[in-house]
């Protein structure tokens, strides 16, 4: 499944430039950094497929790639932007809110957080609005190699513990590292099942 070609489909700035829906949607979010266009590329064994959604101008939309044909991967802007003017903010949220609440076949959200930090308030954000839209998601910690066992463990303790709170968050988190390509067949097999 992840070694078929991926093309970029289209980046909506818009809501009415949302495409229909057709496929399954599997949703990549996280804060700027966190390490989110590596992962997509781990995933899909590209060298810079996700890249194309850092590039200036496609930073604030949601990026929509064809996973030949078998589902629609969305990868949503990059969050907290502490420097971000508040109407750019609200507008992000505001795109972001209509697109989580309307979609049908969007059958997961995986929320990145970087391991050496956990939850943000961005994040915690985030994980607010998806709550409130009822959409399933997921927690993948970035970065694992950079943490050491037993810190990578009280980590991963400490964000199962804080997703309790959490009504439309899975239990299960996946660690993953792009880097030393840890966690990266995990969660492709997490993906297929949902297809
Ligand atoms: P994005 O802004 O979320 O798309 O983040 P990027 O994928 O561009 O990564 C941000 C920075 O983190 C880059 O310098 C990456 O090289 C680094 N990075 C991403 N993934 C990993 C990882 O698994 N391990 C380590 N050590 N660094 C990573």
């Amino acid at each position: 499944l992840f070694t078929r070609p991926v093309t970029f489909m289209l980046g909506v700035a818009k809501l009415e430039q949302l495409p229909a829906e057709e496929k399954v949607e599997i949703c990549f979010a996280g804060r700027s950094n966190v390490g989110k266009s590596s992962l997509i590329n781990a995933l899909c064994s590209r060298k810079d497929m996700a890249r194309t959604s850092n590039t200036p101008g496609r930073t604030q939309q949601l990026n929509f790639f064809d996973l030949d044909g078998a589902f629609n991967l969305v990868d949503l802007p990059g969050y907290g932007f502490a420097q971000a003017p508040k109407d750019v903010v609200r507008s992000w949220q505001g795109l972001i809110r209509h697109y989580l609440r309307g979609r049908v076949k969007l059958r997961r959200v995986f929320v990145l957080i970087d391991s050496r930090h956990g939850f943000k308030g961005a994040d915690l954000e985030m994980m607010k609005m998806l709550d409130e839209t009822a959409v399933s998601y997921q927690v993948v910690l970035t970065k694992a190699d950079k943490l050491k066992k037993g810190q990578m463990e009280k980590r991963i303790a400490e964000v199962v513990t804080a997703l309790k709170k959490h009504p439309a968050a899975l239990n299960q988190i996946f660690a993953t590292s792009s880097e030393k390509n840890t966690g990266i067949s995990e969660l492709r097999a997490e993906i297929a099942s949902l297809l």
